[in-house]
């Protein structure tokens, strides 16, 4: 079994990797000089593409925020967490109810090296890291990080923010599905979905940009990206591009053509 201090020095920099790219074009300082090449290279291919990564970004917070603060959710599993940038989602919750518990969940070095900095909670609650593959949901719900911090009895919020575009069909469905299983009726699921349908050819782009930079990845349709959420109760508005799901006024300017990313919230019945 590899420790946590081997799989840091797994760090590749001669590759680009998605998480480190995120962080150069939403303008964090946890990258290599090949990441900011491959992100210079897709905003050629899509000048949109910062706005689009700051929506995304700007979703994760209203989505986390309606859920603490409208449904009361106080547990949350975030998979495929990302970079820290603040504020991330322990900190936005725990602004509602400090005594929030976040579980994070990544599988990028990277993230685990910086994960530092997702662990400090409020005082009256809890934050944890595991080091995961979302190809492996069996090991996240069995660590120790989220039985010690979720209780199955209340509900949990699953978020699944700016991931799925790297989890491709036919796995993908079912590992949304297994990961919602143990949770109780009345939690929820928050999840993004990259489309190509608003700027096809750009996204197109920059989607075979990511796949010869070795990150091979999914664009979804409006119905392919509604499936995901069959059999849960879609919130108002149901799935809509990110920043027309309960925007706020940073929102109204913003042309859908530069959006790649459906978004929704629903509940398990
Ligand atoms: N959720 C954050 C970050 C999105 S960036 C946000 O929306 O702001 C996508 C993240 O998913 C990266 O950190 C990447 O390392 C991670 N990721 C990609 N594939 C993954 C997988 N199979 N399992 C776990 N994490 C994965």
């Amino acid at each position: 079994m590899s420790t946590s201090q081997d799989r840091q020095n797994r760090i590749v920099t001669s590759r680009a990797h998605s998480a480190r790219v995120y962080d150069y074009i939403l303008g964090g300082k946890d990258h290599y000089p090949v990441d900011i090449k491959a992100g210079d290279a897709m905003c050629e291919h899509w000048p949109a593409l910062p706005v689009h990564m700051r929506e995304n970004r700007r979703f994760m917070h209203r989505a986390a925020r309606f859920l603490a603060e409208e449904q009361g959710v106080r547990q949350f599993l975030d998979i495929g967490t990302g970079l820290p940038t603040s504020p991330n989602l322990h900190e936005v919750v725990q602004e509602a109810a400090p005594e929030s518990h976040v579980v994070y969940v990544d599988n990028d070095p990277i993230v685990l090296a910086h994960a530092r900095a997702l662990l400090q909670s409020s005082p009256e609650g809890a934050t944890a890291y595991v080091d995961a593959d979302m190809h492996d949901p069996d090991t996240i719900l069995d660590s120790s990080e989220f039985r010690d911090l979720v209780a199955l009895d209340r509900p949990v919020g699953l978020m699944v923010i700016g991931i799925m575009h790297f989890i491709l069909p036919p796995d993908d469905r079912r590992l949304v599905r297994r990961l919602l299983d143990p949770l109780p009726s009345g939690s929820y699921l928050a999840m993004t979905i990259g489309t190509a349908d608003f700027a096809p050819e750009e996204v197109g782009r920059v989607a075979e940009e990511y796949g010869r930079q070795g990150m091979p990845m999914a664009l979804r349709d409006l119905a392919t990206a509604t499936s995901f959420f069959d059999g849960l109760d879609l919130v108002e508005p149901g799935v809509t591009q990110v920043h027309t799901w309960r925007p706020g006024p940073e929102q109204a300017a913003i042309d859908d053509r530069d959006i790649a990313m459906y978004g929704a919230v629903a509940r398990k019945p």
